[in-house]
C-alpha cells in the first residue's frame, strides 16, 4: 500500500504507513474482573485481534492494568475519559496506547503531565472523536467539518506539548457522515487513523452498516487499523474485520468461498448452504494459522449446478459443482478430478486444501 500516513508505534506493533491494516477489538468485561478480561484477550488474539482496548473507569479499576498487560501477548490500550490521573495510571502500568480526548481534559497542566508520562514510556494516544458525544458549541460548518475540527482540536494539544505517536479516529453511528468526515480527515492530516463505525448495532444490521462505511474508506486508501463495533460478543467484531479486509483485497491470505444462492435448479438435489459452511469452518479450523503464515489465499467455489458451476469452480483453488443428485464434480486448480457424493465433499476439499498448501500433487498449470 502507498504510505498515505506516517507510522504510529503501540507497543510491539506499527499502525499506518502503508502497513497492512491492523484489526483491534474491546473488551466488553469490567476490569474488576481481571481472569475474565485476561481470558478474552486470549481469545480475541486467538481468533485475529492484534490489538484490544478495555475501559478504564476509576483508581480502583487502574489497579487491575498491570497484570492485565503482563499477561497479554499482544498491546492493549486503555479507554480513559476526562480524568488526566487515570491516564497517568495506564501509562504507569504499561499500556501501549491511551484513547483519549486531551480537550475534555480541562487543566493544561494534566494534559502536559499525560502527555510527559506518554513520551517517557512510549506510549501512544488516540484521539477518538464520537459524533454522538461532540461538543459543537463554537464549530462551525458541515457535519464533517465539525467532526474534524474537533479531532484537530485535541491533535493541537498534543502537538503544541511536542506529542507525535498519534492515532485519529472520527465515528459516528451514521454511515454518510462517518465517510465524509473520514475523508476529509484524510486530506488534511498525514497521522494514522483508525476506522469503524461506531454504535452500528447488531448482528446483520451492524455488519451491513460496517461492511459499507468500513469498505468504502478502504477501498479509498483510508484505514490503517479496524474495529467492527457490534452488540454482543466481541470475537464476532474479528471474524467481521477479516470478512471486510478479504472482500476489499486487503488480506494476504485467507479462505475464500464463493457459493451461488441456488435455485430451482438444485431443486434440493443438495444442500448448498450446508456444504458451503461445512466447507468453510472445516478448511478454516485445519489450515487458517498456516496459510496465514504462508501468505496464501484459498479461493474455494460451492455451486448448485451445471450451469454456473463449472466456470465458477474451475476458476478457484478448489471447486464443487452439483451434477445431480447428492453428486458433485470435483475441480482442482482448474481441472476436473472425479465426481463425488455430498457426504465425502468436505474431506475431499480437506485433502486437496492439504495439497495447495503443502505445494504437491497439484495437476499442471
Ligand atoms: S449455479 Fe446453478 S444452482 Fe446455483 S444459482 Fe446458478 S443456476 Fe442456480
Amino acid at each position: 500500500m502507498e504510505e498515505r500516513t506516517k507510522k504510529a508505534s503501540i507497543g510491539s506493533v506499527q499502525i499506518g504507513g502503508g502497513l497492512p491494516v491492523l484489526v483491534q477489538s474491546m473488551c466488553n468485561i469490567p476490569l474488576s474482573e481481571t481472569d475474565s478480561v485476561i481470558n478474552q484477550i486470549g481469545q480475541l488474539h486467538d481468533r485475529g485481534a492484534r490489538l484490544v482496548r478495555f475501559s478504564v473507569r476509576n483508581m480502583n479499576e487502574a489497579g487491575y492494568i498491570r497484570k492485565v498487560v503482563n499477561s497479554s501477548e499482544i498491546p492493549v490500550c486503555a479507554d480513559i475519559h476526562f480524568d488526566y490521573k487515570l491516564a497517568i495510571a495506564a501509562i504507569e502500568a504499561g499500556v501501549a496506547k491511551i484513547r483519549l480526548n486531551p480537550g475534555n481534559i480541562k487543566s493544561e497542566d494534566g494534559v502536559r503531565r499525560v502527555v510527559e508520562a506518554a513520551k517517557s514510556n512510549g506510549t501512544a494516544i488516540r484521539i477518538g472523536v464520537n459524533g454522538g458525544s461532540v461538543n459543537r458549541t463554537g464549530f462551525s460548518g458541515s457535519e464533517e467539518r465539525i467532526l474534524v475540527d474537533h479531532a484537530f482540536e485535541h491533535l493541537r494539544i498534543l502537538e503544541n506539548n511536542s506529542f507525535y505517536n498519534t492515532v485519529i479516529s472520527i465515528k459516528s453511528s451514521d454511515v454518510l457522515s462517518t465517510l465524509k468526515a473520514n475523508r476529509l480527515l484524510a486530506k488534511e492530516c498525514d497521522y494514522p487513523i483508525h476506522i469503524g463505525l461506531t454504535e452500528a448495532g447488531y448482528g446483520n444490521n451492524a455488519l451491513i452498516k460496517s461492511s459499507v462505511t468500513i469498505g468504502a474508506l478502504l477501498l479509498d486508501g483510508i484505514g490503517d487499523t479496524v474495529r467492527v463495533s457490534m452488540t454482543g460478543d466481541p470475537l464476532q467484531e474479528i471474524d467481521a474485520a477479516y470478512e471486510i479486509l478479504k472482500a476489499v483485497n486487503r488480506l494476504d491470505y485467507g479462505i475464500n468461498i464463493i457459493s451461488c444462492p441456488t435455485c430451482g435448479r438444485t431443486d434440493r438435489l443438495i444442500d448448498l448452504e450446508a456444504l458451503a459452511r461445512d466447507i468453510d469452518k472445516a478448511v478454516n479450523a485445519r489450515y487458517l494459522k498456516v496459510i496465514r503464515d504462508q501468505k496464501k489465499i484459498i479461493n474455494i467455489a460451492v455451486m448448485g449446478c451445471e450451469v454456473n458451476g463449472p466456470g465458477e469452480a474451475s476458476e478457484a483453488d478448489i471447486g464443487v459443482a452439483g451434477c445431480g443428485r447428492g453428486q458433485l464434480a470435483l475441480f482442482l486448480r482448474g481441472k476436473i478430478i472425479k465426481k463425488v457424493n455430498q457426504d465425502r465433499v468436505v474431506d475431499q476439499i480437506l485433502e486437496y486444501a492439504g495439497k495447495i498448501v503443502a505445494g504437491i500433487g497439484l495437476p499442471a498449470e
